[in-house]
């Protein structure tokens, strides 16, 4: 089925805000023109023809919420920054590794969870309770699908948000693997260091923010008040591997479906590109929305250029 151009009257200009966000938000988006004419019509055809959608997720579907993603040209933050995030291994060996970690997430918690959802994650919530989403597994830590409502959700890699009621949210302990919430510990890192204060700088996509090392040398981390352990936050860190019972789950909700859209992911951590060699096993029809190239680029039927806000603000649940 070929849908009409007029389905698109509008289309957005290069620089226009959908997502009503500050302009200075859009900072974190990268360069790209409006997704032409053309891919629309193509991606709304696909999104008509499936029944039970399955839908990646990744950090360009939070660009547009001021929050940067970590690979995208020029505004990514490998670009701007020689800050890498914190690898799981690197986390448990070193105390001093650990220190600079909590004394970022204290500082940057405030406003990382501050963020708001914008028009993507509006216009997936929209399809979800029309019932073209069929599930949504994201990669994200920031929480922002749960805010716009988004219950048929998997979040693979845990959620770091304070008001998060869908996942984690919380910290646990390695020694005990007792859980303790995320705004407990804010409470002991405030108790710890009543005199310690830093600015935070720009907020990472994992809620790290930029402190030069001297800044955080004072910084005192609370232990496990049951055991004296090492006290993680409940995200998986890059290096670490997502719980088998997730894996299988979402294998699970992927054979219920009927296609897979991508949206907003260069898929270049392991967790979203198994999904789509799993798909494409199946011989699912795969699309991919993405401002750059992605892993999975030679597995998609149809690949779109364009601001996932922008392009999904048009595309309709039919
Ligand atoms: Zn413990």
């Amino acid at each position: 089925m070929r849908l009409p151009l007029r389905l698109f009257p509008s289309l957005p200009a290069p620089v226009r805000t959908f997502s009503s966000v500050p302009a200075g938000k859009l900072n974190f988006v990268p360069a790209c023109s409006t997704a032409d004419a053309r891919s629309l019509e193509l991606l709304q055809d696909f999104v008509s023809r499936s029944r039970r959608l399955f839908v990646v997720t990744g950090a360009g579907l939070s660009t547009e919420s001021g929050i940067p993603d970590y690979r995208s040209e020029g505004v990514g933050l490998y670009a701007r920054t020689d800050r890498r995030p914190m690898q799981h291994t690197e986390f448990t060996r070193s105390a001093k590794s650990r220190q600079r970690y909590w004394a970022r997430n204290f500082v940057g918690w405030p406003q990382f969870s501050s963020h708001q959802p914008n028009c993507a994650h509006r216009a997936l919530r929209s399809w979800e309770e029309k019932g073209k989403l069929h599930w949504l597994v994201t990669q994200n830590v920031d929480a922002l699908h749960s805010k716009a409502g988004q219950t048929r959700i998997t979040e693979l890699h845990g959620c770091a948000h304070r008001d998060c009621v869908s996942c984690v949210l919380r910290v646990t302990c390695l020694g005990c693997g007792s859980i303790t919430a995320r705004e407990e510990l804010q409470r002991r890192f405030v108790s710890l260091n009543p005199d310690w204060s830093a600015q935070a700088g720009a907020v990472a996509p994992d809620g790290d923010v930029f402190l030069e090392d001297e800044q955080v040398l004072n910084f005192r981390v609370p232990s496990c008040e049951q055991c004296g352990g090492i006290l993680k936050p409940e995200v998986t860190f890059f290096g670490d591997t997502v719980a088998k019972a997730t894996v299988q789950f979402v294998q699970e909700r992927l054979a219920e479906a009927d296609a897979v859209l991508v949206i907003g992911s260069s898929l270049q951590v392991y967790s979203g590109y198994r999904v789509l060699l799993a798909a494409s096993d199946k011989k699912m029809p795969i699309a991919i929305l993405n401002i750059g190239p992605t892993r999975a680029d030679h597995l998609a039927e149809l690949k779109v250029r364009g601001r996932c806000g922008d392009v999904l603000s048009v595309i309709q649940p039919l």
